[in-house]
């Protein structure tokens, strides 16, 4: 579905919740990869750039990202050593990385890993690149990641989106209550994109899809209800970082979850600012809010992503 809505030197390896799409664009000039997936799963995404659907023999000109959580960045240091080519950040985010803020990067802050890397270029917003042959115009998308990039191609009108829109909503925000800033950009972003009038989206996770204006209804009509109500922000973006802890991790012992969600700073931020409860009963309700939504499961007293 993928080679007949886009053109042919566009190739998206089309990924899962722990590490996000790798968009491959080919030229002659210089291959350029945006986004390379979680740490974990390094070694796949390095096998599946050099597999024939990839680029086989041929070098990699450079690495971009989109935004730089830990599911966007985690084979920057694999491939870039692989390849010895240059990375190139959005600039809200190169600062970041440069001085290793792993609390503002959501890694051992929200526990999460990627290997260290180093920045060598910087992508401005409001600013044009050409890779594989095509013109993209980097904008601002700020949000989910404060720092973030999306990249328009006006002539295919082609967006690549990142964790700013998804076919079925957004990358998780944080509540008003820890950023004040956050939920309005967020709905700020999705007013950009829409004046952008994209034909088709390639997403940080999921397919390709070209039903831009539902996406975008269903975006609005989830940040409308986060709007409404500062703890469902929370409650979502913790069953969120617990989901993906389990992905990494595939099972956890269901006793420990108080302990974890005290210790680690994401969890224990948010509950303090937001919901108030004590390590057991946000445990209690992360776990029941998940298994009533069937992202997890329980086994014999350890929790499972389903
Ligand atoms: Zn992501």
């Amino acid at each position: 579905m993928t080679s007949e809505l886009l053109p042919p030197q566009i190739h998206v390896f089309v990924r899962d919740w722990l590490s996000s799409n790798n968009i491959l664009l080919k030229s002659p000039d210089g291959h350029v990869l945006i986004d390379t997936g979680y740490v974990r799963h390094a070694p796949l995404t390095l096998a599946l750039l050099r597999s024939q659907r990839g680029l086989g023999d041929e070098p990699l000109a450079k690495i971009v990202n989109t935004h730089c959580h830990s599911d966007h960045i985690g084979g920057n240091a694999t491939l870039q050593s692989a390849y010895a080519c240059p990375i190139a950040l959005p600039e809200g985010e190169a600062p970041l990385v440069e001085r290793w803020d792993t609390k503002a990067l959501w890694l051992d802050y929200a526990d999460q890993r990627t290997d260290r890397f180093a920045v060598d270029e910087i992508i401005g917003a409001r600013t044009t690149h050409r890779w594989g042959d095509l013109e993209w115009q980097a904008i601002a998308a700020p949000g989910h990641d404060m720092g973030a990039l999306v990249f328009f191609n006006p002539q295919h009108r082609i967006l690549i989106s990142g964790d700013a829109l998804w076919e079925n909503g957004f990358g998780l925000i944080l509540p008003r209550a820890v950023d004040p800033a956050a939920m309005p950009a967020t709905r700020a972003t999705l007013d950009v994109i829409a004046t952008l009038d994209a034909r088709a989206v390639i997403p940080g996770h999921g397919e390709v899809f070209v039903d831009v204006a539902g996406a975008l209804a269903r975006a609005y009509a989830r940040i409308a209800a986060f709007e409404a109500d500062d703890s469902r922000v929370a409650r979502h973006a913790l069953k969120v970082l617990l989901t993906f802890r389990l992905l990494d991790q595939q099972r956890m012992l269901l006793a420990d979850l108080p302990a974890y969600v005290e210790r680690v700073g994401f969890f224990r931020d948010v509950n303090a600012a937001c919901l108030h409860l004590s390590p057991e009963d946000l445990a209690h309700l992360l776990v029941r809010e998940l298994i009533r939504a069937g992202a997890v499961k329980m086994d014999g007293g350890h929790l499972l992503p389903a």
